[in-house]
């Protein structure tokens, strides 16, 4: 549904539900997730999960009293409508977790969530962890979405990147998962390593693409603050890519992947098919409410965005005295909500309705230059960036709401 001049809406859509696995293994050192490798901490979190859930369940039975009813948005209420139609295990490494506890996970979800019939549900694990057993663990409880974060197949660049799996532990897992009948795979890859060369990561494109992966995720690497990484850079002992062979490497991957059947739907992300647009991750970028539990975990009602305690000991805290583990919260007033479609949606390939940019007279002034320079086109009623339109996406926004 197109916004209108009075009030931003987000999108339509069914909303997601996400839940943050906050365990790793090890650390790698370019990460700035939160996780921990202190696994003694599962027992307490799945008990602090469970809490999460039934304090939110609380506050929605108070809503609902007082004749506010669930999906509220202006009201605070952080239980979007049901039911939902994604489910995403996301982390950290929700494939490091036990089989019991999985499970446990799974049946909370299912006693306290409705879903839609074809739910998407999607389960991120490492290669190490993936086994014949637990693949058909996964499927029974009822993941049909794998994201795999193989990074890359050079068992150099996966030294460098500190991951704890082999380039033959990833293809291992490729294999066996699609010999389990996984037919939805997704798979994050990372290029713009130091010292990477292009026909490297070709090499590990042309394998990956062997796979006919559903979808496929590949992010630059980034220098996130605070991680061993930074530090490495800031002390010169690391040179990141420079920007300019970073621009040529998107744009390379973004031609070598739509030529081989990929559409490039978002900055870091290419389907085999509209069919295989992460149907989760889309919610963000089209502003779809989502309900996010767990350490770390954001949540969007339509017009307020919440965030959780990131430490697991703090979240736990927080919930064994009876509170809410929030750690902040903004309510988005009706400029930032039309800032915020403008910033998302030109990161997607269906860009920005007109409608969306009527309310900036600079955007309806400068729109036929950023065609003319070959950054947009306007389509079907909607302004949507171009290969060299995603490469300026953040300042695109930016321009055009001068
Ligand atoms: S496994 Fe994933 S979440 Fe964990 S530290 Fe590595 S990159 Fe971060």
């Amino acid at each position: 549904m197109p916004p209108n001049d009075e009030m931003p809406q987000s999108s339509a859509d069914p909303p997601g539900l996400y839940l943050h696995v906050p365990f790793c293994r090890t650390k790698c050192p370019y990460c700035g997730f939160y996780s921990t490798t202190d696994t003694t901490l599962i027992s307490p979190w799945l008990e602090a999960l469970a809490e999460e859930i039934s304090l939110l369940r609380d506050g929605e039975k108070a809503l609902k009293k007082s004749g506010q009813g669930p999906g509220v948005r202006d009201q605070g209420s952080l239980w979007p409508p049901h039911p939902f139609d994604t489910l995403y295990l996301g982390g950290g490494t929700p494939s490091l977790l036990p089989d019991r506890e999985l499970t446990a996970i799974f049946d909370l979800i299912q006693r306290h969530f409705r879903f839609t019939g074809a739910a998407e549900v999607t389960l991120e694990a490492n290669p190490d962890d993936v086994t014949p057993e637990k693949l058909l663990l996964w499927r029974a409880l009822g993941v049909n979405r794998l994201s795999l974060g193989v990074q890359t197949l050079s068992e150099a660049e996966l030294r460098f990147l500190g991951r704890r799996h082999s380039a033959g532990q990833a293809r291992e897992a490729l294999a066996t998962a699609r010999k389990a009948g996984y037919d939805n795979l997704g798979i994050d890859l990372m290029y713009a390593l130091p010292g990477q060369t292009e026909a490297g990561w070709l090499a590990t494109l042309d394998e990956i693409l062997a796979f006919q992966p559903e979808h496929l995720s590949c992010y630059q690497l980034s220098i996130e603050a605070g991680t061993p990484l930074a530090k490495l850079s800031a002390c010169n002992k690391m040179k990141p890519v420079d920007e300019d062979r970073q621009r040529a490497l998107f744009l390379h991957t973004s031609e070598y992947l739509e030529s081989h059947g990929y559409i490039h739907y978002e900055i870091s992300n290419f389907a085999r098919g509209e069919a295989y647009a992460a149907r989760h991750n889309s919610k963000y970028w089209r502003h779809t409410p989502y309900l996010g539990l767990g350490p770390a975990a954001h949540s969007f009602n339509g017009r307020e965005r919440r965030w959780n305690l990131a430490g697991v000991k703090e979240y736990c805290e927080a919930l064994a005295q009876g509170g809410m583990p929030v750690a902040g919260r903004e309510v988005l007033t009706q400029e930032q909500l039309r800032l915020e479609i403008l910033c998302l949606g030109f990161r997607t390939r269906q860009g920005v309705s007109l409608q969306a940019l009527k309310p900036f007279p600079q955007a309806v002034r400068t729109l036929a230059q950023y065609c003319q320079a070959g950054l947009l086109v306007v389509e079907q009623g909607r302004a949507r960036p171009t290969r060299q339109g995603f490469l300026v996406a953040d300042s695109l926004s930016l321009m055009l709401s001068e």
